[in-house]
This record gives C-alpha cells, sequence and structure tokens, in this order.
C-alpha cells in the first residue's frame, strides 16, 4: 500500500522501487475470487427469479436520494461497492428483463451473452482491427449475419453500439457515394445543389440526428406520408424526388423501414428498391428489429427486399436479445464502405510483421478506433443455442402477438388502433360515453397504473391522434399467459378509473 504524507520529499528516482509500485488488480486475489463467484451466483438467481418480482417499481425517495449526492469517491473496497450495487441499483431498472415487459423496444438480454460480455472485458482486446483471434471472430459474425440477411458476397459490415450509430455509418456511406465530388474534403459547404433525404413519417428519430450531424440539414430530410398501413406512400415519394430535382436539389438516399417503431409496418421494399435503382439514389434499410424476422423461412416473405440494401442497419440486442450494445451495419459497396472512413496517421500504420500486421479494418468502416469486443456474445451465442432457437423466439413472439390481437378483437372494451403487420401491437380501452379527449387521459392513465403497480409495462404512442397502449415484444420470456394477465388487468383498470375521466 502506497502510504506517503504529503510532507515527504519525494525519493531520488531509482531503478527499483519495491513495494511502493502500484496496480489497479486485487490486493487479495483470494477474496476477490470469492466476491466474484458471489457476484455471478446473486446475478444468476436475479435472472432466474425475474418472474417473481413486479416488473418495475419506483425507487424509494431514499435511494434517489443517495444517488443524486456527488459521487462519494472515498474508497469503501470492492465488497462495500458490490453491496452498494445490490441495495440501490440492482432492484430500480427499467424492468426490461421481466416477461411482462413490452415497453418501446428494449431487449431482454441472454445469461450466456452476460458471461460472455464478462470474458470480453476480461480479455480486453482493442477492436479497431487487428488480426488476433477476436478480430478473426468478428468477422466470423459479421460473415454470418451477412448470409442470415441474404445481402452478396463481398459486402462490408461492422458491429456498431446501436441501431442508431448503425443507421448513421449506413447514411454516411450513402451520403459518400451520392456527392459526386470529393464530400470528405469539401464538407457540404460548397456545394450549390442540397442534398436530400427520403423517408417515411414513422421513421425512427435516428435519421434527424443523421442528417443533422452529416450536414444536410432536418429542412432536406422530406417525411413521406404513409398508407393506412403506416407504409411509405410510394406515389407521393415519387412526386416529392421529382419537385426536389426540379428546385435544384440533389436527392440520395431513400430510408426504407422494415418494422417502424409505432406499429411495427414494413415498407414495400422491392418497390422502393425498385425506384432507388432508377432514380440512382441510394437504398438504406433501417431494420432496427424487423429485419431480424429474414433469420425465419416463415417471416421471410414479409421482409424480402431488404437483401437489395445498400446499406442495412439492424441491431442485436432487440430481436437477436442480446444485451446492450451491439447492433450491425452491412454495406453492399465494401470499398466505398472503407473509403468513407478509412485514414492512416503514422500511429496506425500496418507493418508487415506483428500485431499491427492487417491493419485496422474495424476502424476504417465507422467512426469508432477503439472498440469493445461486442462480437464475443453474438459468436458464443449463435454456436451455443444455434440460429434455430432465435428463429423460434422470433417465431414464437410474433405467434403471441397475434394470439393479443385475437384477445382484442374478442373483446368488447378493448379496440385495435394499427394493423399488426409483425410484433407490435397498439390498442386502446374504450367505452361509448368517453369522448376522444377523455379516452386518451383514461388510457395513459392505464398504462401508468400497469407500471406503477408492477403489472406490466407496454408503452404509450399516439396513432392518429388516439393514445394507444403500445406492446412490442422482443421478449423470449414472454408466455401466452402473460399476455391474457395483460388483458384482464387493461379491463379491470378500465372499468375501475373510466368513471374518473368521464367527468374531466
Ligand atoms: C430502436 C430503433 C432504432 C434505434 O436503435 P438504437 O439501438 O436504440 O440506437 C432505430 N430504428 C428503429 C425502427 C428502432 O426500433
Amino acid at each position: 500500500m502506497l502510504e506517503k504524507s504529503s510532507s515527504e520529499q519525494a525519493e531520488p528516482a531509482q531503478a527499483e522501487m519495491p513495494g511502493l509500485e502500484q496496480s489497479l488488480d486485487p490486493q487479495d486475489w483470494g477474496n476477490f475470487r470469492q466476491l466474484a463467484h458471489q457476484m455471478v451466483d446473486d446475478m444468476l438467481e436475479h435472472l432466474a427469479t425475474i418472474a417473481t418480482r413486479p416488473v418495475w417499481q419506483e425507487m424509494p425517495a431514499a435511494t434517489r436520494e443517495a444517488l443524486t449526492q456527488p459521487l462519494n469517491c472515498q474508497p469503501v473496497g470492492e465488497a462495500a461497492v458490490y453491496q452498494e450495487f445490490c441495495q440501490q441499483v440492482l432492484p430500480y431498472t427499467n424492468g426490461n428483463l421481466h416477461p411482462r415487459f413490452w415497453g418501446w423496444v428494449q431487449g431482454t438480454g441472454m445469461p450466456l451473452a452476460m458471461m460472455a460480455d464478462m470474458l470480453a472485458a476480461g480479455i480486453n482486446p482493442h477492436m479497431a482491427g487487428f488480426n488476433q483471434a477476436p478480430a478473426l471472430v468478428e468477422h466470423q459474425v459479421l460473415e454470418c449475419l451477412r448470409t442470415l440477411m441474404q445481402m452478396p458476397v463481398g459486402t462490408s459490415g461492422v458491429l456498431c453500439s446501436g441501431g442508431t450509430m448503425a443507421n448513421i455509418v449506413g447514411l454516411t456511406v450513402a451520403r459518400q457515394a451520392q456527392a459526386g465530388f470529393n464530400v470528405r474534403q469539401e464538407g457540404l459547404q460548397q456545394q450549390s445543389q442540397p442534398f436530400t433525404v427520403y423517408c417515411s413519417t414513422e421513421t425512427h428519430g435516428w435519421a434527424q440526428k443523421a442528417v443533422e450531424v452529416l450536414g444536410i440539414g432536418n429542412k432536406f430530410l422530406r417525411r413521406i406520408p404513409v398508407n393506412n398501413d403506416f407504409q411509405l406512400d410510394l406515389t407521393a415519394l415519387g412526386q416529392a424526388v421529382a419537385q426536389d430535382r426540379q428546385a435544384g436539389c440533389q436527392p440520395i438516399c431513400v430510408i426504407a423501414n422494415v418494422g417502424t417503431v409505432n406499429t411495427g409496418a414494413i415498407d414495400d421494399l422491392p418497390a422502393i428498391a425498385d425506384f432507388c435503382q432508377q432514380e440512382k439514389l441510394w437504398f438504406h434499410v433501417d431494420g432496427a428489429f424487423g429485419a431480424l424476422a429474414m433469420l425465419s423461412p416463415r417471416l421471410r416473405p414479409l421482409v424480402q427486399g431488404l437483401e437489395r440494401a445498400d446499406s442495412l442497419a439492424f441491431d442485436l440486442h432487440k430481436w437477436m436479445f442480446l444485451p446492450f450494445e451491439v447492433a450491425c451495419i452491412l454495406v453492399r459497396d465494401a470499398e466505398m464502405h472503407r473509403s468513407t472512413f478509412a485514414l492512416t496517421p503514422s500511429y496506425i500504420a500496418p507493418t508487415s510483421r506483428g500485431i499491427i500486421k492487417g491493419g485496422l479494418p474495424f476502424a476504417e468502416r465507422g467512426y469508432e478506433l477503439t472498440r469493445g469486443f461486442k462480437a464475443l456474445k453474438v459468436w458464443m451465442c449463435l454456436k451455443a443455442y444455434g440460429v434455430d432457437a432465435f428463429v423460434k423466439v422470433i417465431e414464437q413472439n410474433v405467434d403471441q402477438i397475434q394470439y393479443l390481437q385475437q384477445l382484442i378483437l374478442q373483446s368488447t372494451t378493448l379496440e385495435l388502433l394499427a394493423p399488426v403487420p409483425l410484433n407490435v401491437v397498439c390498442f386502446r380501452y374504450r367505452q361509448a360515453d368517453l369522448t376522444p379527449a377523455q379516452l386518451n387521459a383514461l388510457n395513459q392513465e392505464i398504462l401508468l397504473q400497469l407500471q406503477e403497480r408492477g403489472i406490466a409495462a407496454p408503452s404509450g404512442t399516439m396513432i392518429n391522434g388516439q393514445y394507444a397502449i403500445r406492446v412490442a415484444n422482443v421478449n423470449h420470456r414472454s408466455r401466452r399467459a402473460d399476455f391474457t394477465h395483460l388483458v384482464t388487468a387493461i379491463c379491470e383498470l378500465g372499468a375501475e378509473f373510466a368513471p374518473k375521466f368521464s367527468s374531466i
């Protein structure tokens, strides 16, 4: 232990200073090993018993208070900080591990992947590239994902932190491919024709972030109306592109959705692919969760056409159930992908032998240089369980949502608010004597009661001005009975709260 009073003079530098040098490894490996085993046991117990706890609970005020203080960095030791984690953090999360959590689109994680993340952090390889075993694992994973998505041989890819980052990487390559000048060098300062990008009004918010950060500007993101199935309206798309060309803009890209965040809508991919081919536009597909339907022979016809994408982004931490964070971007034109990001300063120049032989291919496929070993959890889970295990759960999720849809259609008090093409259903409780505004308020109350009572955790959204309870099922722990339970609870809460809302 380094202990030195501040008044003490520093020793003159010596060749060796035994006892004075420190590392951040445990001081007592034996004790630490015990504690680490305890952590694993506790977490496995937590996962194995997750269904017995409420889906969610409000934090006690004292816990919130403790965690909003300035961080106290007086050393308490490993065991004590673990106790704090168990008491203050572990019980008060979103609830997304629970079988009745269906809010937003939050994955559930898997125990084997959790252990893989520990192993990955343990060996802590730098994943800019470096052609050692970890890089080969990521290459294998990317090649496997490419095959599953039926993209052609030679397609390039990289794992990203999430769908947002994967999509932004895709749109960056689109800008590079379509610019017609050296956009990396010139930026968008000199160009006379503004670039325009097209997507449906149902597109996720990443698209706005992307056009903002790429210098295209939110004003030039054309949000095209949707049809009754919440799919991009192709006639309106054609008109918008023609109008923009006439007005002196340079259309560069159409973003298609495979599974919109609100309703799970899937755009007409073959038609958009054809349109992009005719118009020489980049065809980008946001398949955040929906692209994973491609793994299932039964569901594949719904999403066929995504394999024609110039760039395809999808999450593995949503509908492939892996813990956060991991997503993937695939780019058909590998050289275009590389030339969008490659740079080789001397401090990372490859050598012909040694550790950096083979260069840093992953750093040349995105924004990040230092990257973690996300690939390991994908690799281990795919190998341990096989693709079929994932296919079964994905299909099961769709079947469960069909079942929920049936329950809604059979109910006299529930109303479906949107078509159910995939694994998302939007609906509400209904009573004839309530006004539209009262129904909106009542349904939001029902949703919050479901969450606050720890019964279930759907999320809410607006569908054509109507407040919807939204169930997005990417949960491998859900069972049919959980959906029956949800419907019963909603009908009870509706009956309980409707009188309170009929007067406001
Ligand atoms: C979740 C989602 C995203 C964003 O992905 P993150 O992993 O949250 O960054 C983009 N598009 C759709 C359709 C999504 O559901």
